[in-house]
């Protein structure tokens, strides 16, 4: 593994979230589809949009102090 620099600033991390998020979205909407007569996940699926915007949403909005920009060198 490469030893690279982690920001933890509140974007970046919010920047991280984001791909958990969606699994778990995703598997607690197959989780509802299991247990639900009627709903599917044909109809659900647009959950996954909302959450991507609103990590999106929050992640434009946290602050960026402490950003550690990651050097890349040439
Ligand atoms: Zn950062």
């Amino acid at each position: 593994m490469p030893d690279e620099v982690r920001c933890t600033c509140a974007r970046c991390r919010l920047h991280g979230l984001m791909g958990p998020a969606i699994l778990i979205t995703i598997g607690v909407l197959f989780l509802i589809q299991q247990f639900s007569n009627r709903i599917t996940f044909g109809e659900l699926w647009p959950v996954i949009l909302i959450v991507i915007g609103g990590v999106k949403l929050l992640e434009a909005t946290a602050s960026t102090a402490g950003h550690v920009e990651k050097e890349k060198d040439a």
